[in-house]
Protein backbone atom coordinates (compact mmCIF):
# COMPACT_ATOMS: atom_id res chain seq x y z
CA UNK A 1 0.00 0.00 0.00
CA UNK A 2 2.90 2.58 0.87
CA UNK A 3 4.39 1.85 -2.57
CA UNK A 4 1.04 3.19 -4.44
CA UNK A 5 0.75 5.71 -1.97
CA UNK A 6 3.56 7.45 -3.14
CA UNK A 7 2.46 7.77 -6.70
CA UNK A 8 -0.04 10.18 -5.24
CA UNK A 9 2.46 11.94 -3.23
CA UNK A 10 3.31 14.43 -6.11
CA UNK A 11 0.13 15.17 -6.98
CA UNK A 12 -2.70 17.36 -5.67
CA UNK A 13 -4.74 14.53 -5.21
CA UNK A 14 -6.21 12.57 -2.13
CA UNK A 15 -4.71 9.21 -1.19
CA UNK A 16 -8.45 7.72 -0.77
CA UNK A 17 -9.09 4.22 0.33
CA UNK A 18 -10.87 4.06 -3.06
CA UNK A 19 -7.72 5.56 -4.97
CA UNK A 20 -5.24 3.35 -3.40
CA UNK A 21 -6.98 0.43 -4.17
CA UNK A 22 -7.26 0.98 -7.55
CA UNK A 23 -3.86 1.85 -8.12
CA UNK A 24 -2.78 -1.56 -5.93
CA UNK A 25 -5.23 -3.74 -8.45
CA UNK A 26 -3.38 -2.00 -11.40
CA UNK A 27 0.15 -2.88 -9.86
CA UNK A 28 -0.85 -5.64 -9.07
CA UNK A 29 -2.52 -6.56 -12.53
CA UNK A 30 0.13 -4.53 -14.65
CA UNK A 31 -2.20 -3.80 -17.17
CA UNK A 32 -6.16 -3.91 -16.82
CA UNK A 33 -9.37 -2.70 -17.91
CA UNK A 34 -11.87 -0.92 -16.34
CA UNK A 35 -14.25 -4.21 -15.76
CA UNK A 36 -11.68 -6.07 -14.18
CA UNK A 37 -10.54 -3.88 -11.46
CA UNK A 38 -14.21 -3.60 -11.00
CA UNK A 39 -14.59 -7.09 -10.24
CA UNK A 40 -11.73 -7.81 -8.33
CA UNK A 41 -12.78 -4.46 -5.88
CA UNK A 42 -16.24 -5.61 -5.58
CA UNK A 43 -15.38 -7.78 -2.61
CA UNK A 44 -13.45 -5.37 -0.14
CA UNK A 45 -15.60 -2.31 -2.08
CA UNK A 46 -19.07 -4.02 -2.93
CA UNK A 47 -20.23 -0.46 -3.11
CA UNK A 48 -17.85 1.32 -5.21
CA UNK A 49 -19.58 1.22 -8.93
CA UNK A 50 -18.04 1.21 -12.52
CA UNK A 51 -18.80 5.04 -12.89
CA UNK A 52 -17.04 5.96 -9.65
CA UNK A 53 -13.71 3.55 -10.73
CA UNK A 54 -14.14 5.11 -14.27
CA UNK A 55 -14.14 8.42 -13.01
CA UNK A 56 -10.74 7.64 -10.75
CA UNK A 57 -9.26 6.23 -13.37
CA UNK A 58 -9.57 9.39 -15.05
CA UNK A 59 -8.26 11.86 -12.66
CA UNK A 60 -5.10 9.25 -12.23
CA UNK A 61 -4.79 9.57 -15.83
CA UNK A 62 -5.10 13.18 -15.80
CA UNK A 63 -2.46 13.57 -13.59
CA UNK A 64 -0.09 11.40 -14.99
CA UNK A 65 -0.20 8.66 -12.36
CA UNK A 66 -1.69 5.56 -14.70
CA UNK A 67 -1.47 5.56 -18.43
CA UNK A 68 -4.31 4.40 -20.41
CA UNK A 69 -3.19 1.75 -23.37
CA UNK A 70 -5.41 1.98 -26.74
CA UNK A 71 -4.98 -1.22 -28.16
CA UNK A 72 -6.31 -1.96 -30.95
CA UNK A 73 -9.99 -3.98 -30.38
CA UNK A 74 -10.02 -4.65 -26.95
CA UNK A 75 -11.15 -2.53 -23.84
CA UNK A 76 -8.70 -0.19 -22.85
CA UNK A 77 -6.04 -1.31 -20.29
CA UNK A 78 -4.58 1.11 -17.50
CA UNK A 79 -1.12 0.37 -16.48
CA UNK A 80 1.13 2.23 -13.69
CA UNK A 81 2.54 5.24 -15.49
CA UNK A 82 5.75 5.82 -13.15
CA UNK A 83 7.78 2.50 -15.08
CA UNK A 84 11.33 1.86 -16.96
CA UNK A 85 9.77 3.37 -20.40
CA UNK A 86 8.83 -0.07 -22.72
CA UNK A 87 6.37 -1.37 -25.21
CA UNK A 88 4.01 -3.85 -25.11
CA UNK A 89 3.40 -7.13 -26.96
CA UNK A 90 -0.21 -8.02 -27.69
CA UNK A 91 -1.80 -11.71 -27.95
CA UNK A 92 -4.51 -11.82 -30.67
CA UNK A 93 -5.16 -15.27 -29.11
CA UNK A 94 -5.68 -15.00 -25.19
CA UNK A 95 -5.32 -10.78 -25.14
CA UNK A 96 -2.38 -11.01 -22.54
CA UNK A 97 -0.36 -7.49 -22.96
CA UNK A 98 3.04 -8.38 -22.56
CA UNK A 99 5.76 -5.02 -21.43
CA UNK A 100 8.84 -6.08 -23.44
CA UNK A 101 11.97 -3.91 -23.84
CA UNK A 102 12.88 -2.46 -27.31
CA UNK A 103 15.52 -0.40 -28.36
CA UNK A 104 13.71 2.02 -31.10
CA UNK A 105 16.53 4.01 -31.95
CA UNK A 106 16.88 2.23 -35.46
CA UNK A 107 13.65 3.14 -36.13
CA UNK A 108 14.31 7.14 -35.07
CA UNK A 109 17.32 6.89 -37.17
CA UNK A 110 15.09 5.65 -40.18
CA UNK A 111 12.67 8.29 -39.99
CA UNK A 112 15.50 11.21 -39.75
CA UNK A 113 16.67 9.96 -43.03
CA UNK A 114 13.58 9.11 -44.80
CA UNK A 115 11.26 11.70 -43.47
CA UNK A 116 13.25 14.63 -42.03
CA UNK A 117 11.36 13.73 -38.54
CA UNK A 118 12.69 14.26 -35.21
CA UNK A 119 11.23 11.44 -32.69
CA UNK A 120 10.97 12.50 -29.05
CA UNK A 121 8.69 9.78 -28.23
CA UNK A 122 8.03 6.26 -29.71
CA UNK A 123 5.61 3.53 -28.55
CA UNK A 124 5.61 0.46 -30.40
CA UNK A 125 2.79 -2.00 -29.84
CA UNK A 126 3.37 -5.51 -31.77
CA UNK A 127 -0.03 -7.58 -32.50
CA UNK A 128 1.09 -11.83 -32.66
CA UNK A 129 0.79 -15.08 -31.12
CA UNK A 130 2.22 -15.18 -27.88
CA UNK A 131 4.50 -17.94 -26.59
CA UNK A 132 2.09 -19.89 -24.39
CA UNK A 133 -0.77 -20.02 -27.02
CA UNK A 134 1.74 -21.36 -29.74
CA UNK A 135 2.57 -24.47 -27.57
CA UNK A 136 -1.48 -24.82 -26.86
CA UNK A 137 -2.35 -24.95 -30.64
CA UNK A 138 1.05 -27.22 -31.39
CA UNK A 139 -0.22 -29.51 -28.89
ZN1 LIG B 1 -1.64 -15.66 -26.11
ZN1 LIG C 1 3.15 -1.95 -20.00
Amino acid sequence: MEKVKKLLEHTSLKATPQRLAILKEIAKMGHVDLETIHKNLSKNFPSMSLATIYKNLHTLKDVGVIKELNIDNTKNKYEIAAQEKHHHLVCKMCGEVTDVFLDTSQISRQLKDVENFDVDYCEVYCYGVCSKCKEKSSN
